[in-house]
């Protein structure tokens, strides 16, 4: 009987933390990415609603801990360059 309760207690122990430990934004959800054919015109990061682009070293980038993963940035850009990651 000692051994079922141990049991019951263990594994109510690995559900709670199963769904109660919090998880990161990485976790939550995905972010875009800008790949290599950014031109680095801006376009994006003037229509970002979260301010999550910038201008990084020969093209721009995105903040995964700011995208919230809406797309503007993908429907604008005239090259194709921010990809789902
Ligand atoms: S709109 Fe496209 S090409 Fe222009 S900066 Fe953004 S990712 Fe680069
Ligand atoms: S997907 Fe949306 S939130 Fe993420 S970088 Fe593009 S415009 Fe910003």
């Amino acid at each position: 009987m000692k051994f079922l309760v141990y049991n019951y207690a263990v594994w109510y122990i690995i559900i709670i933390r199963a769904f109660a430990h919090p998880m990161n934004k990485e976790e939550q959800n995905m972010a875009y990415v800008i790949t290599d054919a950014c031109i680095s015109c801006g376009a994006c990061a003037a229509e970002c609603p979260v301010e999550a682009i910038s201008e990084g070293d020969g093209k721009y980038v995105i903040d995964p801990e700011k995208c919230i993963d809406c797309g503007n940035c993908a429907g604008l850009c005239p090259m194709g360059a921010p990809q789902p990651e």
